[in-house]
């Protein structure tokens, strides 16, 4: 595709279309260790702790001053050249050793934030946003992590690095459906095999994958269950591992808080970020990103973060709950049915990242700026449920969200001066089975919620009383009959409608 070039202004021409100037490793979050990044690889092979991609030329990004860089990624936006409709728009940050031919495009990123109406904002009391990351090819923010795992895959494919390729993956859903789309664009490239736990993902994302073409494994147990066997295989077998321990999803990730940044005009004064946390992939990634953005100097101040838990799936929150840093100690919990389902997890893979990098956040912040709260599995469907009824097409993980916000809003960790911006992490449709089962009393007692009335929300059945002005398929109606039943119908529902 071709780029006038001569359209933008000068000192930013160099600068527009990137090239892969990075040179990005894999480091070990427990020993130190570093490794190329032309392997696949997932744990550290002496030491078995995740991984974290740096690039070693990172300071030459420092000689372009922060403005120029908000310039750069503002004039990107004019840009015809798929590979940089997406999340590499911000190439230097992602995947700086990515050549543009490796980079593989679906639609993922730019998602939009959707301002919450005066209903909504008086409720609350809150001046917030939702991010719909619903609006991403699957459906969930998972896409901007495939995308970027799937270009890495992509780039040693074109490198000649490695060959047919096999991905694997354990989900609670969302990362399944990601990887088998972004999989099944590499065509006989890479074969996707995805692993879910038998009867805890709802249709839609078992659809989903089996739609993709992928092989579709059902194991009994949790997501934890099945995330061990993968990792069996990708220590037994030579495949190529999708899950979060996957250091390339972080990377993509991360163009959350980019998208943010540059939606604000690079403002994040008073800003707050909720995400539900659930392997913690995500909120490790949000606050990688705002910090590289902040170490470069594109952004000046680094916007509060708060991470939120279901009481039924709440290690994060239950480790942070120990003031004292040198005491804390994670453990793991057994998790309770939750309708927060992508996040019901109770060993998050990413716990050695989240602890890392929040201690570097708060540092760089020069105040404690992450939090985790806690909410119920009855507040998580009510905020959904209300929100959804205000104009959004959240989750319940974004459910989840709000009701975060408005327990944030409770312990005082935000108050009416800031504005958040709330992570609907996948579309509402993905979750509809919640919604059904809640507007008909149907969740198990397991979840403890009860339906509230208010917003309960059936459809009605309107029917003539005459059965003669009833239609079927076996006897339709002649022509006269048609019009009563018209009339008739119109005349109930417009009853109904206080018309
Ligand atoms: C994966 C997922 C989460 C949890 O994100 P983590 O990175 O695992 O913490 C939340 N919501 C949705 C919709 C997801 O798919
Ligand atoms: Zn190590």
């Amino acid at each position: 595709m071709n780029t006038n070039l001569d359209l933008f202004p000068e000192d930013i021409r160099p600068h527009i279309i990137p090239s892969p100037k990075g040179d990005m490793y894999y480091k070990c979050l427990g020993c130190g260790a570093e490794y190329g990044i032309e392997e696949l690889l997932y744990v550290c092979p002496a030491c078995n702790q995740v991984l974290l991609i740096h690039d070693r030329n990172k300071d030459r990004l420092k000689a372009i001053p922060g403005e120029t860089w908000q310039r750069i990624f503002d004039y990107r936006k004019m840009l015809k050249i798929p590979a940089l409709k997406g999340i590499y728009r911000y190439h230097e940050f992602i995947g700086p050793s990515i050549p543009l031919e490796s980079i593989i495009y679906l639609g993922e990123g730019h998602t939009p934030m959707i301002e919450a109406n005066t209903v909504l904002q008086e409720k609350t009391g809150l001046k917030f946003y939702y991010k719909n990351d619903g609006q991403n090819p699957s459906a969930s923010f998972k896409d901007r992590g495939m995308a970027s795992a799937l270009s890495s895959i992509k780039y040693l494919i074109d490198q000649g690095l490695v060959s047919k390729v096999i991905s694997v993956c354990a989900s609670t859903g969302d990362t399944s459906a990601s990887a088998a789309l972004y999989a099944s664009y590499l065509g006989s490239q890479v074969k996707s095999a995805v692993l879910l736990p038998h009867k805890k993902v709802t249709s839609a994302q078992l659809a989903q994958p089996l739609g993709s073409g992928a092989r579709v494994f059902e194991i009994p147990g949790v997501f934890d269950d099945c995330m061990k066997v993968v990792e069996h295989l990708s220590s037994s077998y030579p495949v190529a591992l999708l899950n979060s321990k996957n250091a390339w999803r972080i990377l993509g990730q991360e163009s959350y808080s980019y998208e943010i940044a540059q939606d604000f005009d690079w403002d994040m004064d008073k800003k707050v970020v909720m995400v539900p946390i659930g392997n913690a992939g995500n909120i490790s990634a949000v606050m990688n990103g705002f910090l590289k953005f902040y170490n470069i100097g594109i952004i000046n101040k680094l916007p509060k973060i708060i991470g939120v838990q279901s009481e039924h799936a709440d290690p994060v929150y239950k480790y942070y709950l120990e003031p004292d840093e040198s005491k804390r100690e994670f453990t793991p919990v057994q998790t309770q049915p939750s309708v927060a389902q992508a996040a019901m997890i109770g060993n998050p893979v990413s716990m050695p990242r989240v602890i890392q990098i929040a201690r570097e956040y708060d540092a760089a912040s020069g105040h404690k700026n992450v939090f985790v709260v806690q909410v119920k599995e009855q507040q998580i469907m009510d905020w959904q449920l209300t929100a959804n009824q205000n104009g959004h097409i959240t989750c319940t993980q974004g459910g989840e969200c709000l009701a975060g916000m408005v327990q944030a809003k409770a312990l005082n960790i935000v108050d009416e001066n800031e504005t958040v911006i709330l992570d609907a992490t996948a579309h509402a449709i993905k979750f509809s089975g919640f919604q059904d089962l809640y507007f008909k009393g149907e969740l198990s007692d397991a979840y403890g919620i009860s339906s509230d009335s208010q917003f309960i929300n059936l459809p009605d059945f309107v029917s003539p009383d005459d059965p003669e002005l009833i239609p079927s398929q076996e006897k339709p109606l002649g022509s006269s009959q048609f019009q009563e039943f018209v009339k008739d119908v119109s005349k109930k529902i417009a009853i109904r409608l206080g018309l």
